[in-house]
């Protein structure tokens, strides 16, 4: 089973401050805006770093066609502004359960571990490293929030990228993948992508809201049976 890890509400709670300040500051730096104001009110739970960056940029009068020209620009400033903003510790930001249940899965040879994140890739793994998370992740695995602007793009990027390890190439099969998140919008890209998908109440969002999932748990300690429960 490849298991695709959300990270933010899902294995770090409130760990995005710094992260959002590296976004922000990366925006002014590529198209000399303004933003602090203009920030306000931008939907960020689920959604990639790309797409965030997008809508406070429409605010401050930069076109679409403007973000794409300089998009690599900004994946490469905002992880330089990561780099220089994460914490040197952020394990009190872990989720419940979340180092003992990573450490569990790790261990089990029936899983592979890896990410499904709106993050930028460099400032998932400096965030997961601050955690003390990183180890069940290899490098160049995963789906992050500079390969697309659609999470829903993410699943597959992850699952071709796990079969190049643990595949003979092929793409990882959808059927044996467990997308594990903690919105609506995780929820949807597994669905779009035809994997499974476990829920974890431990984000903005309450069980309620999280229904469409296979499974949906309190928090990560029900995760292996969650999984069990699914195959
Ligand atoms: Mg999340």
């Amino acid at each position: 089973m490849l298991l695709l890890f959300d990270i933010d509400g899902t294995l770090l709670l409130k760990g995005a401050e710094a992260h959002a300040a590296a976004v922000v500051a990366a925006l002014c730096e590529v198209w000399e805006v303004e933003p602090p104001q203009t920030a306000h009110g931008v939907e960020a739970a689920g959604r990639t770093d790309q797409a965030i960056a997008r809508d406070i940029l429409e605010l401050a009068g930069i076109s679409a066609e403007q973000f794409d020209q300089r998009r690599d620009d900004f994946i490469l400033a905002a992880a330089s502004h990561y780099e220089l903003l994460v914490p040197d510790d952020l394990s009190d930001r872990l989720a419940p359960h979340a180092a003992e249940t990573l450490a569990q899965v790790d261990a089990h040879e029936r899983y592979h571990c890896s990410l499904v994140t709106g993050n930028i890739q460099r400032v998932a793994r400096l965030k997961l490293d601050a955690a003390g998370i990183l180890y069940p992740f290899a490098e160049g695995q995963g789906g992050f929030g500079s390969d697309s602007d659609d999470r829903n793009d993410l699943p597959p990027i992850a699952r071709m990228r796990a079969g190049q390890l643990w595949n003979g190439g092929d793409a990882w099969p959808a059927e044996r993948t467990v997308v594990i998140g903690d919105t609506p919008r995780d929820i949807a890209c597994a669905r779009a992508d035809g994997t499974l998908v476990v829920a974890v109440a431990t984000g903005p969002f309450a069980a309620d809201d999280l229904a469409g999932a296979d499974v949906v748990i309190d928090d990560l300690r029900q995760l292996d049976a969650a999984l069990e429960s699914l195959t």
